[in-house]
């Protein structure tokens, strides 16, 4: 019964629970015993550690709450009742947000953020906080610090990142859903290497308020999960114009709702023109991942949709772009952690002082070092060579996608050059460490939607992920694509193979 529970997708665990075959509390404990079970602190070589707070008590009390408004007859939520992990950079009254830095020590927001607040109102039940690179900068989870998450599939690698303690929690069968952010791939990338769905939304459906600000033209918050299906109903619930967001988009201003995506969910690919991009394969992707991926092509042919080669000839220019972009604006948006207004503060005898004292222990090396590559990116003299030029090719992308769709309803790339790779490998090589990204900042810099789907394994096992690319407020397409490809290949989503985990008993 336990085992069940904790390897359901959320729409079955929520049918189950609207027909009363089990109730809420029942699924949320289930799902606590798991984490206690398998996260631990972070110290064994056996610990997930996907989590860095989990909220038992509120857990508990929502579910019973759920319960008793289902006994009266009220009408709930498509996912009610059902638990879900959240990334530690969206603020949630009463719990503290430590986005896996220590300059935020001590700091308890007075206030939800709007993916809280409906994660709330769809009573979907929040376990806890997940792990993150710290501020989200990073594709391993290993700039935490509070130490690394490990991958489910094989404990002595990384989750990806920076969303890594969200997947790991999905991937380890703690919680059927998560949300992560993606700011250059911080969703895709860690659901491709722990075997999972992982949808990077439209730029500017899904609410930042609340969310701690990495580099705010690009961060977007999204769904991790096991299945297409749970991925596309969490994204719904999240999506939604937010006055409080100024880069929210307004469906009445811009004439186009935001898309439906399961209204086609599971009409399939025949029709559909499916673009292969040439920029995102070839040199620098293993094997394993060009294999899958073509495989990936054949099986779309054979399902009835047309293939074509599209170039978008600046997306060799996304990663420079990227880490320019993102680094500039981090290192506005970090200005504010200076030891007066939130976290931290280690006392000097001067403000100026106590603010760089402050910021120098607070902050990690990485952080530290984008926020040094992001001030001189900015600074006078420098700013036409780096900063502007890395927003005309962030311009020069965004109608490279543009004109793809005008003849392709979407395209295709690997999401992740490598699969899953051993933890501390590309700890001392940052450069090492960005060129994961290769395929995914593309889509970041464009705006546009994107969803990850695994894409079997490599010859050790480990999962590989397609990604899907759709037009600006074309999620829905990415989700149809997605799920065909799904279908077809009928993997088992649970991460049981060679994984160190026992199965849930
Ligand atoms: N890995 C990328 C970076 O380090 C992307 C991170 C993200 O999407 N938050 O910036």
């Amino acid at each position: 019964m336990t085992a069940d529970l904790l390897t359901a997708s959320a729409a079955d665990l929520a049918g189950r629970m609207a027909a009363r075959e089990v109730s809420a509390r029942e699924v949320v404990d289930a799902h606590l015993d798991r984490i206690a079970a398998t996260d631990g602190d972070g110290t064994g070589d056996a610990d997930v550690h996907a989590f860095l707070a989990v909220v038992a008590d509120t857990a508990r009390r929502h579910a019973d709450d759920v319960d008793q408004r289902r006994v009266t007859g009220r009408d709930l939520g498509p996912l009610a009742g059902v638990p879900l992990a959240l990334k530690d950079l969206f603020t949630m009254r009463g719990a503290p947000t430590t986005v896996g830095s220590r300059i935020l020590d001590g700091w308890v927001p007075p206030y939800d953020a709007t993916v809280t607040e409906r994660l709330r109102a769809a009573d979907v039940i929040v376990l806890g906080k997940t792990n993150m690179d710290e501020f989200a900068m990073g594709s391993s989870t290993e700039n935490s610090a509070f130490g690394p998450t490990r991958n489910p599939w094989d404990l002595g690698r990384v989750p990806g990142g920076s969303s890594g303690g969200s997947a790991a929690a999905v991937a380890a069968c703690q919680a059927p859903l998560a949300v992560g952010t993606d700011t250059g791939g911080s969703i895709r990338q860690p659901a491709a290497l722990c075997g999972l769905v992982g949808g990077k939304p439209t730029y500017g459906t899904v609410s930042r308020y609340g969310m701690v600000a990495f580099a705010s033209s690009l961060d977007q918050a999204g769904p991790l999960a096991r299945t297409v299906t749970d991925a596309a109903l969490l994204q719904s619930v999240l999506m939604g114009h937010d006055p409080r967001d100024s880069t929210s988009i307004d469906e009445a201003a811009v004439g186009q709702p935001y898309p439906d995506l399961l209204a086609t969910l599971d009409d399939g690919v025949d029709g559909l023109t499916i673009g292969v991009v040439t920029e995102l394969r070839g040199e620098g992707y293993e094997p394993a991942v060009l294999a899958a991926f073509e495989n990936s092509i054949q099986r779309f042919e054979a399902l009835g949709a047309t293939i074509v080669e599209v170039s978008l000839p600046h997306a060799s220019y996304g990663l420079p772009a990227y880490y320019l972009v993102a680094p500039s604006e981090a290192s506005s948006n970090l200005a504010r952690f200076d030891g007066v207004r939130y976290g931290l503060r280690v006392d000097a005898p001067t403000a100026e002082e106590m603010n760089a004292a402050t910021r120098g222990q607070g902050f990690g090396p990485e952080v530290r070092r984008r926020i040094m590559i992001g001030t001189h990116a900015l600074s006078s003299g420098y700013y036409d060579a780096f900063y502007a030029q890395a927003s005309k090719v962030r311009r020069l992308i965004a109608q490279d996608f543009a004109s793809a769709f005008d003849t392709v309803d979407v395209l295709v790339s690997p999401t992740s050059p490598t699969v899953a790779f051993p933890l501390g490998d590309k700890t001392a090589d940052p450069l090492a460490m960005y060129l994961n990204d290769v395929a995914t900042v593309p889509a970041s810099l464009a705006g546009v939607p994107a969803v990850s789907v695994p894409n079997g394994v490599d010859g050790a096992g480990l999962p590989i992920g397609l990604q899907v690319m759709g037009p600006l407020l074309g999620d829905d397409r990415c989700y149809r694509v997605a799920r065909a490809l799904e279908a077809d290949l009928d993997l088992d989503p649970i991460a049981r193979g060679p994984h160190a985990l026992a199965a849930p008993a």
